[in-house]
């Protein structure tokens, strides 16, 4: 595995492979690997001839008041884990090289954006659109893996492509948990023993929702009323938003009788942790 911090350097290896007829399979990450990343390197290795993955902690799909300062980092347990999952190329590119003090363009897709995550975090998703339009414009890749936990995001991401007739295909792969059911992510590193405890009910209330939606109930209200109780079980979570979506546009369905997918957010103490479930007709 070769690492390449040079914006230049990477869209000279892309081009070349480009040219010599290579599909490249490329996931974006802010590092810190945890199953869940690596269950993407894999398909991406499945699929490609040449495996790229970032690994940039973007500032600009951070508020003010968020943790890019504290983001966790280790870039040397990184760099081991991608080589073993047989990354090809790891590109880890500086801040001020990719937003130089004249940067002043902005991708923002419009409505996905409004909801879920995008109310609580109202810069978070153009942040994470135009990273991803700069990266896909530095690794060129044909194929490009994101992860379904980070459901609106994928959706946005698709939007995107599709709006701005981007040669890329777009591949979710489903979320990958730890064996209590919380989904892995690089933040649950800053939870105590304790909220690593509470953390498991975020799951347990989307299963639950689940079980509902099986034995027929619709009512949305009546699902993310059961939801809540569970949350609610443990003083040190706090809820941020239950919605209940179209799976497409993303917009709050009143009754359950099409695919959707049952998405929230929670703190868990001071750290804000996302889940959901898709249920498919
Ligand atoms: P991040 O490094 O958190 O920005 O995530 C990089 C990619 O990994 C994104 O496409 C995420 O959706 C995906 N990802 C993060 N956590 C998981 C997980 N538990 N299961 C599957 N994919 C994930």
């Amino acid at each position: 595995m070769e690492v390449v911090k040079k914006i230049y350097e990477m869209k000279a290896i892309s081009l070349k492979a480009r040219q010599n007829g290579k599909i490249i399979a490329f996931v974006p990450t802010m590092g810190y690997f945890h199953e869940g990343h690596l269950s993407l390197m894999r398909e991406g290795r499945r699929r490609g001839d040449l495996l790229i993955v970032s690994l940039f902690v973007n500032p600009t799909q951070f508020g003010p008041s968020e943790d890019f300062k504290k983001y966790p980092r280790d870039f040397q347990r990184d760099h081991k884990m991608a080589e073993e999952a047989g990354v090809d190329f790891l590109f880890c590119p500086e801040v001020e090289e990719m937003y130089p003090p004249d940067h002043q363009t902005i991708v923002r897709v419009e409505k996905l954006t409004k909801g879920l995550c995008g109310r609580s975090r109202p810069n978070h998703f153009q942040g994470v659109t135009t990273v991803v339009n700069m990266l896909f414009n530095i690794v060129m890749p044909q194929i490009a893996i994101f992860g379904e936990k980070d459901f609106q995001q994928l959706v946005t991401v698709r939007q995107m492509v599709k709006d701005l007739y981007m040669d890329v295909e777009i591949i979710g792969m489903p979320t990958v948990r730890e064996q209590d059911g919380l989904a892995m992510s690089s933040r649950n590193t800053y939870l105590n023993p304790k909220e690593r405890k509470a953390a498991t009910l975020l799951y347990q209330s989307l299963k639950k929702a689940e079980q509902l939606v099986i034995h027929g109930e619709k009512s949305v209200e009546k699902i993310i009323n059961e939801m809540k109780k569970i949350l609610t079980s443990d003083p040190l979570v706090s809820l941020d938003y239950i919605q209940i979506c179209d799976t497409h546009t993303l917009e709050d369905v009143s009754s359950i009788d099409r695919g959707v997918v049952i998405a929230l957010a929670a703190f868990v103490g001071q750290t804000r942790l996302i889940d959901n479930i898709l249920i498919r007709k």
